[in-house]
């Protein structure tokens, strides 16, 4: 039924129904709109530390240029031995036994692995635990994949740690794996270790494959302590992702690692699959690699930046203080990643249609963040603020969020 002369309608996969991002959907549409128009937008909406001003040292920097003129190949498709390495060491120092660099899987960034691990593991119908809310792409990735994410509740009177009985009564003979995010994104939770090790029990039990996505490992606030679930539980498979994005201010590199640990008979064959997705794409960015070895090895620390006086500190103290001083809302306070997940109250504010809030909070005081929905949490009253800007800029833009409320009804 091709027409003469007209051109035939491309339509999207069907796999992609139930594939969402919200995180640069819409709202984030009806901004480059504005700003085409001439309109400045202050945009916390996405954790990219690089244009706020906070830059790798220059010490990674030099690394990587120096290592250009050897990096025209392509590289082994898990990536250059001295980043495995490192990455290796890296993960002795956190506590995870056995590690080695054949372990270790890098990609262009820790998304490209979360899409490669899944797509590797997922038949049709196979169910992934995902927290709720989660970072959007683990719960795309799994539908993606041919799977279904089910959602297990972070509980907001909990410091936003899991539910663990609601975790585990979600669990049915379908079910190959939990996603762990901690330091989470969006909440800014980081887990305890009872959580933890409960929520670990239930993979235990139900032989789910553990997958932690820990970037976020090194940005703590207050003392808090991160363990990693691989350290709690060697006599488990577990996949835990890490990078260069967050820590030390590279997204743009596109540099992450893929580390596989516990027992590894009972995955080989999963592995394999790994690998032949590793090859198919070749490798990650070759110059990317460089920089992860002369970050880890380089004795590179961020926590100049998370103590009293320090950037990160100060921005989110001064974000958190200004929101919970909005009538209406209150806020966990971080004690880990670079977010802010503000309750709206419904009784104050009832907003039924969180997108549509953001979108028409851009259009009346060019503030763009990201409605809680987006983050697949089921209820509306939630928005992400990322607090990577100057305290100027959030203290700007949080007043202006808290004129916006004064009047909005929807
Ligand atoms: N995982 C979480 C929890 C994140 O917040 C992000 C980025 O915001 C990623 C993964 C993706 O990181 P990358 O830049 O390494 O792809």
């Amino acid at each position: 039924d091709h027409e003469l002369g007209r051109p035939t309608v491309v339509s999207q996969a069907s796999r992609l129904a139930d594939v969402r991002y919200d995180i640069r959907g819409p709202v984030l549409r009806r901004a480059r709109e504005l700003e085409a128009q001439g309109h400045e937008i202050i945009k916390l909406n996405i954790g990219n530390p690089a244009p706020f001003g906070l830059f790798t040292p220059d010490a990674v920097l030099s690394h990587v240029t120096a290592s250009i003129a050897d990096s025209q190949g392509y590289s082994d498709a898990r990536g250059i031995a001295p980043a495995r390495e490192a990455v290796a060491r890296y993960f002795g120092r956190l506590g995870v036994a056995g590690v080695t660099p054949d372990d270790v899987y890098l990609g262009n960034g820790v998304s490209e692995l979360i899409v490669m691990a899944l797509q590797a593991l997922l038949n049709p119908g196979d169910e992934v635990l995902v927290p709720s809310p989660d970072y959007p792409l683990w719960t795309g990735a799994v539908n993606l994949g041919g799977g279904r994410a089910v959602h297990y509740r972070c509980a907001e009177d909990l410091d936003w740690n899991p539910d663990v009985e609601h975790v585990a009564s979600l669990v049915t003979p379908k079910t190959r794996a939990l996603v762990i995010i901690n330091p989470n994104n969006p909440t800014g939770a980081v887990y305890s270790r009872a959580t933890l090790l409960a929520l670990l029990e239930v993979a235990r039990r139900h032989n789910l494959l553990v997958l932690a996505d820990e970037i976020y490992d090194q940005i703590l606030f207050d003392g808090a302590i991160h363990h990693s679930a691989a350290a709690l539980a060697p006599d488990l498979p577990v996949l835990t992702m890490g990078g260069m994005s967050k820590t030390y201010r590279l997204a743009g590199f596109r540099s992450g690692w893929l580390v596989v640990s516990g027992p590894r008979e009972p995955i080989a064959e999963y592995r394999e699959g790994l690998e032949l997705l590793a090859n198919m794409r070749m490798c990650p960015n070759v110059p990317a690699q460089h920089a992860i070895p002369a970050a880890l090895d380089g004795g590179i620390d961020i926590t100049p930046l998370l103590l009293p006086g320090g950037r990160l500190r100060d921005q989110r103290d001064l974000a958190w203080s200004a929101l919970t001083e909005i009538p209406g809302v209150d806020c966990y306070k971080p004690a880990g990643a670079l977010y802010l997940f503000p309750r709206l109250d419904p009784e104050v504010h009832k907003i039924v249609d969180d997108q549509r809030m953001c979108i028409d909070l851009l259009e009346q005081q060019h503030l763009l963040l990201t409605h809680g929905t987006g983050f697949n949490l089921p209820s509306t009253d939630h928005i992400r603020v990322v607090f990577l800007a100057p305290v100027e800029v959030l203290s700007e833009a949080i007043g202006r969020l808290g004129e916006f409320l004064s009047s909005y009804r929807q």
